[in-house]
């Protein structure tokens, strides 16, 4: 018998590979005494910007923060509608009701855990003023009809991609059911999620897909005005310094997380590409199971997680025994937004969204997952 445990994710692996790098980009920045926006933070906006193809690129302090300063950003406040999915973390919901507007839920797609476009036009109404997609698990939602929704309602779109880092859209998501692939023009094929709609938001979270050794988010934009005013939020609201224009943040991200940031970026690609590798391993090795829903492989996905359903009510007892077995997993997210303890009574329970709360289980996943720590995994899944 192997006891040896596997976590829900383990970053130590990756540190060994940029190890040397890191900490003489570390010294660097402690050399240099320059911690709040030293010239790393300009640098990798930049980095970022080239990466992804967009004009402009503001590095903030948070995930969460990106998304509050890109809805502002976009003049969304208070008495304004914003639709979004109820499958994700609470930071996205929670970024609409900070900025004093009003979260609209429009339910998911059962295959991508994606919103979907469906949902959306029935909630509509006269108040609404965006639409903010979650690139769920690193799979882009269906940006193509989403867009398409948006154009036709005059309507700002917001893409939450805290999950979704170098992730590209190519409209073949089981959701659109190739709708996205015959109408969507064939500009948005191969872009990346966040550069699409008006604003991009992004998470350095440790454990997302570019992860920083602490917190850190990213708003990207192609549009200058957007781009002015989130520089200017980022900064308590002034343009220049103590001339403030307006209530803004205190929302920096540190010149040591940027130097750290921009060791990363250039692996990123490599690192997807191991995620949906360990990814389609998993799909293979569990394509026989019974009770569970494999997720689809679709591309562009990253694979922030990698989530199967697990059917008849059998999910908790699957991550007991997993848990019992040294094998980590996770729930991502057992109760959907609209239904948190925040919103109570607020809104009604959503069929599809409250199923998979109860249906979900994130398996481990990280980049240099090794095969024969895949198939411990799934031995066990299928033995149970
Ligand atoms: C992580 C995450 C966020 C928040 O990012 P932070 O950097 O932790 O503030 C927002 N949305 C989603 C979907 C996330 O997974």
């Amino acid at each position: 018998m192997n006891n040896m445990k596997i976590p829900v994710l383990d970053l130590r692996p990756q540190y060994e590979q940029i190890k040397d790098e890191v900490q003489e980009a570390i010294q660097r920045v402690l050399e240099s005494g320059q911690f709040i926006m030293g010239p790393d933070v300009k640098l990798f906006e930049e980095d970022v910007a080239a990466y992804l193809g967009v004009k402009h690129a503001i590095a903030v302090n948070s995930g969460t923060d990106a998304l509050v300063i890109g809805l502002r950003a976009l003049g969304i406040g208070e008495g304004d509608e914003v639709i979004t999915t109820p499958f994700s973390f609470f930071a996205t919901a929670e970024s609409i009701s900070n900025v004093g507007a009003k979260p609209v839920f429009a339910d998911i797609d059962p295959r991508s855990f994606n919103i979907d476009p469906k949902e959306i036009k029935g909630k509509i109404t006269p108040r609404t003023k965006a639409i903010m997609p979650v690139h769920l698990y690193g799979q882009p939602a269906a940006m193509g009809q989403i867009m398409e929704i948006a154009q036709e309602h005059g309507l700002k779109t917001i893409e939450d991609c805290a999950q979704s880092f170098g992730a590209r859209y190519w409209g073949t998501c089981s959701s659109c059911d190739g709708h996205c692939q015959e109408t969507t023009r064939a500009s948005l094929r191969g872009k990346f999620t966040g550069t699409i709609g008006d604003v991009g938001a992004y998470s350095f979270f440790p454990s997302k897909n570019l992860g920083a050794y602490g917190d850190g988010g990213m708003v990207v934009t192609n549009d200058d005005h957007v781009a002015e005013v989130a520089r200017m939020l980022r900064v308590h609201g002034a343009k220049k310094k103590y001339h403030n224009e307006v209530l803004g943040y205190n929302s920096r991200l540190d010149t040591l997380q940027a130097a750290i940031l921009r060791v990363k970026l250039p692996y990123l690609e490599q690192w997807n590409e191991g995620r949906r590798r360990v990814a389609k391993t998993y799909n293979e090795l569990l394509a026989d199971v019974v009770g569970i829903i494999n997720p689809e492989l679709a591309d562009g996905h990253v694979f922030h997680q990698y989530t199967i359903r697990v059917l008849n009510g059998k999910r908790d007892k699957v991550q007991k025994y997993l848990g019992e077995q040294g094998i980590g997993s996770m729930i991502y997210y057992p109760v959907p937004q609209d239904q948190l303890p925040v919103y109570q009574g607020q809104y009604p329970k959503m069929p599809v969204s409250n199923l998979l709360g109860t249906e979900v289980l994130s398996l481990p996943i990280w980049p240099e997952l090794s095969y024969q720590n895949i198939e411990k995994v799934t031995n066990l899944i299928q033995k149970i």
